[in-house]
This record gives C-alpha cells, structure tokens and sequence, in this order.
C-alpha cells in the first residue's frame, strides 16, 4: 500500500485478487472489499456478452452490410456508405478474433454469410446477355397528321446511382431517375404518356414500405397537372391517359386529371387489382381505366400491335416482364422524328444498349417475370440496333428527354 499524504490509492492484490481496503479523503477505511465469487461472476457474464457480441457482429455484420449495400445503391448517401465501411472494418476484426481464439463453429457461420454476401454482391456486376437476332424489317409507315408536337412535363427526380439501373454499373456514379410525364399533342385528341408524380405524392408516399423510403430520395417538381394549368392549357384536349405501367410513380398523377380515360391493357388492369403496395395507389384512386387490345398484327419484330389512332402515329406493342401488362410506345411526328417510350424496360440507356438486366435485388423487389423481361429487352435492343432515327426513351433516363420540348419552357405549345 502507498500513500500519499491523507490519501490512499487503493492497490490490488493481484495473487489474491482482492482490493485490501479502501479509503476517501479524511482517511477513514471503508473496509476491505474482497473480489467476491458476485465480482467474478459479473466479470464473467461481461466476458461472455463481449464474446457473443463478436460472434454476433462476425455472422450478421455481412447481412447488415449487404441491407446497407441495397441501400447506397439507390440512395447514395454518405450515412449508409460510412455505415458500411464501419460494418466491414468490424466484421474484419471480428474474423481475426475469431482465428485469434480458434472459435471455428462460429467461423464457419461467419464464413458462409460472408460468401452469400459476395454472391450477393456479383448480383451487381455486368453479365450482358447475348445479343439478339438482327431485324431486317424497313421501318413502319406512317402518316402522322400534322400539328404533332411532343412535350416533357418533369415531375421529379430520385437520386440513385448506375447500379441500382442495371448490372455492370458503378455505385459511385449517381444517376438522375426522374419522373416525367410526356404530352403528345395529336388532332384526334392529345395523350398523356404516363403522368410522374402528382399532386398528391407525399400523402402516397406514406403508405409505402419502411424499407423502401428509406432507400429513395425523391425530390418533387410542379405536377404535370399544375404545369398545364399554369400555361392555360385547354384540359377538353386531353383525350387519354396512357399507361407504360401501373407502377406509383407513373400513374401518381392520375387523380389530378378526374374523368379522363386512363388506357391500360387487360393484363395491367388484373396487376392493378393483385400487384401489392407498388400499384395500390393505383387500385384506390377510382381512376377511369379504358383497357385495349392489341388487334394490330407484328410491329418492329413484336408479334402484335396497337395502332391508337389508325395513321401510324401512335402505335402501342405489348413489352411483358417489368409488369405483367407494362407496353412500349412508339410516336412519330409529322415532322419524321421517332420515338419509342420503354417504360421500366431498364431505368438507364445501358440496360437496353449493353443488354444488361437489373440487378437480382430490384428486380426481385419489383417481382419482375425475368424471362418475359429478358425477352422483350432484347426485342428493344435489336429495334435500337437496327433503327438508330428512333430515340429511345427510358421512363427514368434524363438522357431519353433530351430531344423533346420542356412544356413549361417551351414558346410554341
Ligand atoms: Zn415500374
Ligand atoms: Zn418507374
């Protein structure tokens, strides 16, 4: 024991164990504590929840890196990305504590959820599918009216990064994913191409999963409707919706166009009523659904067709797998420019140029038909192929909107 004035540092007697006394201030002895068998016990639980705590970080820490994975992936956030970095230095200590104590039960454990992370993880990396057949089809008539005109109504925009879009893409390369409805101004009557995100989105929002809102970061614009109204638009013009799909954010804006006819076909419509959170703003908001068929033969290599108006201008192929009744677009204006509107086809340009599929995960998430998917991808690619005039336009990629008019922008609506 050493003290040092009044005051006495207490010293442990290590062979014992024990703590010979104790005293504060004035000296008085508070007594010898002893290391009791409570003392060991503690320190042994302590020891214990430390050792599980390792076991647990080493075995969950890469199903927790591979949540954080999905979620940079489509919210590229530095939270997740400093999250995940943390997750992996832990799991790597945790590995190396493990060989340390030679704990080899729970290293096998570890050991396989590492590797369905890494199986994981190569669900993101390219795997472009072999390309399609050529065509050798000449390109459709058609004798689209004059008075055509095009117009982009964006609505919004999430930010999201090239791989969340398809496999082979960077997460360190953020994409735009936006939102845009497109005006087709027609002398039969206007067109709607899907309508972005509408007035009442926030509320819509609400009811999706946890999960999803925490992995999107959705920034809002003027509503297509608000957009129109505000440049005077004459709403008796609109004749149609028409739907690529029935996903939220194509049809959010459906109610702030009350009594217009929303186009979809009969395989959307029954998606609609069966298709879980993803359509069930679609399914609530009493929307004036008008299906079609496809009574037109073979268009571009697709087997059946719909031609809207009869002249050519606006011609609808069924495009299965996104959804089950989701649909290509084609427009052509009297001026020759084409068109051909994709949908969720892919979210980015390079799904279709570099016939690279969406990674597993979205695409599970979404509960896509992969096979129909696969096919009508590569249908889309040999049209892009064989006919390079068209443009192509994503529903997500702000690249597709580059040749049309902004309606809000433009002087000659
Ligand atoms: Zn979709
Ligand atoms: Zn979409």
């Amino acid at each position: 024991m050493k003290e040092f004035g009044r005051e006495e540092l207490v010293v442990c007697d290590k062979r014992s164990n024990r703590i010979p006394s104790l005293s504060l201030v004035g000296g008085e002895p508070l007594g010898e504590i002893a290391n009791t068998p409570d003392y060991d016990r503690i320190m042994g639980r302590l020891s214990k929840l430390g050792a599980a705590f390792l076991r647990l970080v080493a075995i969950a820490g890469p199903v927790l890196f591979g949540l954080l994975t999905a979620l940079y992936v489509g919210r590229p956030s530095p939270y997740y990305l400093a999250t995940g970095i943390t997750v992996a230095v832990a799991v790597v200590a945790c590995d190396g504590w493990i060989i340390a104590r030679r704990h080899w039960i729970t290293g096998g454990f570890a050991l396989a959820t590492q590797i369905v992370l890494l199986i994981f993880v190569g669900t993101y990396m390219a795997s472009p599918l072999p390309a399609p057949s050529p065509l050798s089809d000449p390109l459709p008539q058609a004798s689209p009216p004059g008075g055509m005109a095009i117009y982009a109504l964006p609505t919004g925009v999430n930010h999201r990064t090239a791989a969340f879009a398809y496999r082979g893409g960077s997460p360190w390369d953020k994409r735009d994913s936006v939102s845009t409805a497109v005006l087709v101004r027609h002398p039969q009557g206007d067109l709607l191409i899907d309508t972005g995100l509408g007035r009442s989105i926030a509320e819509q929002m609400k009811q999706f999963p946890f999960l999803f809102r925490l992995g999107t970061e959705l920034v809002r614009f003027q509503a297509a409707a608000d957009q129109l109204d505000a440049a005077g638009y004459d709403r008796r013009r609109l004749r149609y919706i028409l739907l690529t799909h029935a996903h939220w954010d194509h049809i959010s804006g459906v109610p702030d166009f009350p009594g217009i006819p929303v186009l979809v076909t009969a395989a959307e419509r029954g998606f609609i009523e069966e298709g879980g959170w993803a359509t069930a703003q679609a399914k609530s908001m009493n929307a004036v659904f008008q299906e079609y068929a496809f009574d037109g033969g073979p268009y571009m290599g697709f087997t059946q067709s719909r031609d809207l108006y009869g002249d050519g201008s606006i011609v609808i192929v069924p495009a299965p797998g996104h959804t089950p009744g989701s649909v290509v677009v084609f427009v052509t204006l009297s001026g020759g420019a084409r068109y051909a509107f994709v949908g969720d086809l892919v979210w980015q340009l390079e799904g279709l140029l570099e016939r690279e599929e969406r990674p597993w995960f979205e695409a599970r998430t979404l509960g896509e038909d992969p096979v129909l998917l696969r096919q009508t991808l590569l249908r889309m690619s040999a049209i892009a192929t064989r006919y390079p005039q068209i443009t192509i336009v994503p529903s997500h990629d702000p690249r597709g909107y580059a040749s049309i008019p902004e309606w809000s922008r433009s002087a000659t609506r």
